[in-house]
């Protein structure tokens, strides 16, 4: 298994890096219900491995979650989340959100996620999301 690559946050503690795919198609977007903590609905996300760059880390992990490929993207979201714990008990994780394009059909990932599917910004609203995913969907306005 590869390691989350480690870096330093800005107060010198060790801090981790993610991904995150924010993928929309007919005003919904793709959400799972995480199985791993921290639980919630969440867009695809993943760490940055050892030796990724966060292009490499988005490609891999959509099609990893979601069975998509990744066809076009643009990063609308670069920041460090200080209160953002993992598993791996790293509290700080510094973000790379994607806007994607797509191709390809969904394949549920049964490691990750309890189930896959498209919500509009209504049922999101209603949905008890994943801590860091609540904070760029009101970052984006759409909850
Ligand atoms: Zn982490």
């Amino acid at each position: 298994m590869p390691k989350p690559k480690l870096g330093k946050s800005k107060d010198g503690r060790d801090m981790h890096y993610s991904v995150g795919a924010l993928i929309k198609k007919d005003n919904k977007f793709l959400l799972i219900d995480r199985k791993k903590p921290p639980l919630g609905f969440a867009c695809l996300a993943g760490h940055v491995d050892e030796n990724e760059t966060p292009e490499k880390t988005l490609i891999r992990e959509v099609e990893e979650e979601s069975g998509l490929k990744v066809t076009n993207y643009k990063l609308i979201f670069e920041e460090e989340l200080s209160w953002n714990w993992c598993n791996f008990g790293i509290q700080t994780h510094y973000w790379y959100v994607f806007e994607c394009e797509f191709s390809g059909n969904i394949v549920k990932d049964e490691v990750e996620s309890k189930s896959i599917g498209w919500y509009t910004q209504e049922e999101i609203k209603k949905l008890k999301l994943e801590p860091s995913w609540e904070y760029w969907f009101k970052k984006l306005k759409i909850i």
